[in-house]
């Protein structure tokens, strides 16, 4: 079924998807070993769709041994690349044929805008799971340039069991970012979805299966963070945990790990990215498009947000009034709509913490341009309109905190220097942006901040091919491209000394 308008029966639209809320164990959906399930709450109507398996510690660790198992046989683990290649391809061809079906999903369970997820996650998933199958049977390992008596072989193997805890913004996006490179190079997987978006993840485990990945080697365990994400973390057979969340938690998987096993630890964790308009940016209306998008796509609930706008003293008025031309367009609405831009907050905690840090920055004297309520009450959803503060400072808690919704700070500064300055001044470093006419000035600003990615001229940008991730507090280790694939590797010598 294509959804050409909002649905008018939402309960037959739920019922025709029949959605699973169990684990993927082993080859099948299972229940949580208690029996305990949690409510999956549509958060455009605060109304439950499914009932969601609660895993925890028991099924975690019968998912792992399951998957060490997997690994062991070498059923995966030990299979030619090009098989490999062969399963993702069909993954990939699996996830394009249920695209529609999978967007229903995405949209009902985290709100984000049908057309969203029709146009960017399912495709996007798609494409980065066919890119590391691809890749799988182009990488090769090296022989070191030694003393020609030995020949010396650098090879990357498998890890083992990859943990791989995934947050609910981009749910199935981010679950294929881990998923892609981490069975390509040979892993099993055990994945953990948030417990506001389990659903497309339970819905990927059985087209994987579907595509050829032999039983153990993807376990789905949805379940909360700290029963089923802290087993994860802890359990001494994980060798690496894969996390994208935030950068509280990530701190927690560091912990876990030296407390438990010393398992290799990537985190793509949170960020307050700067969106610089130098004096000279030419294009100023494209600019004030970017910056709007850059904080609002999404309902703002994105990592690389540009939510500290830095703009030049001199322009900073006639810049703000273009962006606020542009928010005011954007109204939040039914994410069912094909023709909405805009959905609700994931869930009534992140609506409550938004709203909080929009009375928090009205407390310490920032200036409300535009917006700053919740909307649609009625509908039972949890709506909140474009937000944007003026006469912000860098101190402002709006300015220092990440919100992880559609609120805007701007914040003016009066020259290059000083940009640079505000932009580094925060403990993430995911991303930023430069708006310039001078080659020069963006070259300078580029090597300048601190930050995974700067964008000149542009926002959110992005490739399979480019890789994305943070510096300081955002994280380390990097999802996409081929730097992705080699996190989920270890490096082996091979000495062999020629007699
Ligand atoms: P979160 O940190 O609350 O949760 C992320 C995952 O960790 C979920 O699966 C959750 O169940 C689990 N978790 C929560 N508490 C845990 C605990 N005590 N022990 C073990 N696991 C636990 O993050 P969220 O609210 O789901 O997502 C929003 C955050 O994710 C933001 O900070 C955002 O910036 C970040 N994010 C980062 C990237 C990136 O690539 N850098 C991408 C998307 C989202």
């Amino acid at each position: 079924m294509t959804l050409t308008a909002a649905p008018t029966d939402f309960d037959e639209l739920v019922g025709s998807l029949a959605i699973e809320g169990r684990a993927f164990v082993d080859g099948a959906y299972v229940a949580a070993a208690s029996g305990e399930t949690f409510e999956c709450i549509n958060p455009s109507t605060g109304r439950a769709v499914a009932r969601i398996a609660a895993c925890d510690a028991e099924d975690v660790d019968r998912a792992v041994r399951g998957a060490r198992a997997a690994f062991e046989a070498g059923i995966w683990s030990r299979s030619a690349p090009k098989q490999r290649k062969r399963v993702l391809t069909r993954l990939a061809a699996l996830i394009e044929e249920h695209a529609e079906e999978l967007a229903l999903l995405e949209t009902l369970d985290m709100g984000k805008p049908i057309s969203d997820s029709r146009k960017v996650d399912v495709p996007l998933a798609a494409e980065c799971i066919a890119y590391y199958g691809e890749a799988v049977d182009k990488v090769y390992d090296e022989v070191a340039p030694t003393d020609p008596s030995a020949v010396v072989m650098v090879l990357r193997e498998p890890l083992g069991v990859v943990g791989a805890v995934v947050p609910w913004n981009f749910p199935l996006l981010m679950a294929s970012w881990k998923i892609g490179p981490a069975l390509a190079a040979g892993n099993s997987v055990v994945l953990k979805p948030a417990e506001q978006s389990p659903l497309t993840a339970i819905r990927l485990a059985a087209l994987a299966a579907e595509a050829g990945v032999p039983d153990g080697v993807v376990q789905v365990l949805p379940g909360f963070g700290e029963t089923a994400g802290q087993a994860i973390g802890r359990h001494p057979d994980v060798d690496m945990v894969a996390f994208t969340g935030s950068t509280e938690v990530g701190k927690l998987f560091l912990r876990y790990a030296g407390e438990s096993n010393m398992k290799r630890t990537a985190l793509e964790c949170g960020g307050k990215s700067p969106h610089l308009i130098l004096e000279d940016c030419g294009d100023l209306d494209a600019a004030a498009e970017a910056a709007a998008w850059g904080v609002f796509y999404n309902q703002g609930e994105v990592c690389n947000a540009g939510s500290r706008l830095l703009v030049h003293a001199s322009r900073k008025d006639e810049f703000l009034e273009r962006v606020v031309r542009v928010a005011e367009g954007i109204r939040p609405g039914n994410p069912l709509d094909p023709a909405t831009q805009m959905g609700p907050i994931v869930d009534r905690t992140q609506l409550e913490r938004v709203l909080g840090y929009v009375a928090a920055g009205e407390e310490e004297g920032a200036r409300l341009a535009l917006g700053g309520s919740r909307v649609l009450e009625e509908t039972g959803g949890y709506f909140v309109e474009p937000t944007i503060f003026d006469s912000v400072s860098n101190e402002m808690r709006i300015a220092r905190e990440e919100i992880f919704g559609p609120v805007l700070s701007a914040i003016a500064f009066t020259d290059e220097a000083e940009a640079i300055r505000i932009a580094n001044d925060t403990v993430y470093g995911l991303a930023a942006a430069v708006w310039t006419d001078d080659v020069s000035k963006a070259h300078r600003a580029a090597r300048a901040i601190r930050a995974g990615v700067v964008w000149v001229n542009c926002f959110d940008h992005g490739d399979i091919s480019a890789p994305f991730g943070g510096f300081k507090q955002s994280g380390f280790g990097r999802d996409k491209s081929i730097h992705a694939l080699e996190k989920y590797t270890d490096v082996k010598t091979v000495w062999i000394a020629l007699r």
